[in-house]
């Protein structure tokens, strides 16, 4: 029996920070519900699609998952478990922003759900604000306090360095208050201004002050090094865990494991196909009695795509990518087809190989890993 991941959209946001391009919105709650039972008709409509796989991670993300009522949540759970065969040690994670978090929730997060990331981001309200976020430090505080109380014990803080304002002394705080909060994992991700938000054009417009690319690179380092002294080891560019919590359904991400992807513009790699559903989330509505109306982009990947995403995928990991595994998974020698590459850079410093077979960048390398990776595409 092949195993596989579920992730699952939720679209709806109190209100869009001025950096966000997801697919999120502000909604009602008539709209709620009519979402929910479109994603248990979608959810339900792979009932013979997937009953050879296992489910071993759940991810419920967004948008704010934490804004959809309990009574619809149970329902779009009951739907999984009647449709899909769910392992009893799955992990099963829910995305929270610290301004929704509430004692309603906590019947459904104690018995549903056995991981939370929480949209912590920074620990100034200054940069909260800045962000949009709809909350305080003190927020994230209590709601931790509340997460722990319900019985939560894996919970993930996601950061943001690169904030319009930030400095490394404000990043400082925010790592150490983060720390602070005994999270078993953080992700620290850098602030990437995206086209058609309010920060994008604030940008083009010249109002945007952002780190300079030098202070970005010493924000990075000091990320490593602060959880690094705290007992987060770096597992992946941009996330850290303590011992026995590296997300397993973001492994499978990057490992390019087969997932399927529920709700409106859900992504899904599935049996060598990838494919997204419609971003419009009437037609999605509309649509779900018959999930493979809502495909959109389907794509049967060739062998050399898949070799370079896996390149790619693989050496963000700090594990680095193997050549046994290279082998087993498409018939070739790794060294037959990057050899020069790989050599190249361990030469420069840029990779190393901690055990025979077995290749990961090294700090170097990550700090310049656009550059890196990009040797890796097959001409
Ligand atoms: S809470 Fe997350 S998904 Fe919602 S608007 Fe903010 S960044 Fe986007």
């Amino acid at each position: 029996m092949g195993e596989i991941g579920l992730y699952l959209h939720i679209p709806f946001c109190v209100r869009k920070c001025a950096y966000c391009d997801f697919l999120s919105f502000p909604a009602g709650e008539e709209m709620k519900k009519i979402y929910a039972s479109a994603l248990i008709r979608e959810i339900r409509g792979y009932r013979n699609a997937a009953e050879d796989s296992k489910v071993t991670s759940i991810f419920l993300g967004g948008g704010t998952p934490s804004l959809m009522p309990v009574r619809q949540l149970r329902a779009v759970f009951q739907a999984i478990y009647d449709t899909f065969p769910v392992d009893k040690d799955a992990e099963i994670t829910m995305e929270m922003n610290p301004g929704t978090v509430n004692e309603a929730l906590m019947s459904f997060v104690f018995d549903s759900v056995n991981r939370v990331s929480l949209g912590m981001q920074s620990a100034v309200d200054e940069e909260l604000v800045t962000l949009g976020r709809i909350h305080t430090f003190e927020d994230v505080r209590k709601s931790v306090e509340l997460l722990r109380e319900s019985g939560v014990k894996n919970l993930n803080l996601d950061l943001m360095s690169g904030i319009p304002g930030q400095t490394e002394a404000s990043w400082a705080r925010t790592l150490s208050a983060a720390v602070s909060l005994g999270p078993e994992h953080i992700s620290a991700y850098s602030l990437i201004v995206e086209e058609g938000t309010p920060f994008f054009r604030m940008k083009e417009e010249g109002s945007l002050v952002l780190p300079d690319e030098e202070t970005e690179r010493r924000m990075y380092t000091m990320t490593r090094d602060v959880l690094a002294r705290s007992g987060y080891a770096q597992y992946e560019f941009s996330n850290y865990a303590r011992e026995g919590f590296r997300c397993r359904h973001n492994i499978r991400y990057w490992k390019r494991g087969d997932y399927l992807g529920f709700g409106v513009g859900a992504a899904s790699l599935f049996r060598g196909s990838r494919w997204s559903n419609t971003r419009d989330v009437d037609e999605y509505i509309r649509l779900s009695p018959d999930p493979g109306a809502l495909v959109r982009g389907m794509e049967r990947l060739n062998k050399r795509a898949e070799i370079e995403e896996y390149m790619f995928l693989g050496l963000r990991m700090t594990e680095g990518v193997s050549s046994a595994a290279f082998r087993e998974a498409f018939g070739v020698e790794i060294r037959d087809l990057y050899g020069d590459v790989i050599d190249r850079q361990i030469r420069s410093g840029l990779m190393d190989e901690p055990k025979e077979g077995t290749f990961r960048l090294t700090d170097r390398g990550i700090d310049i890993s656009n550059v890196v990776l990009a040797e890796y595409l097959l001409d």
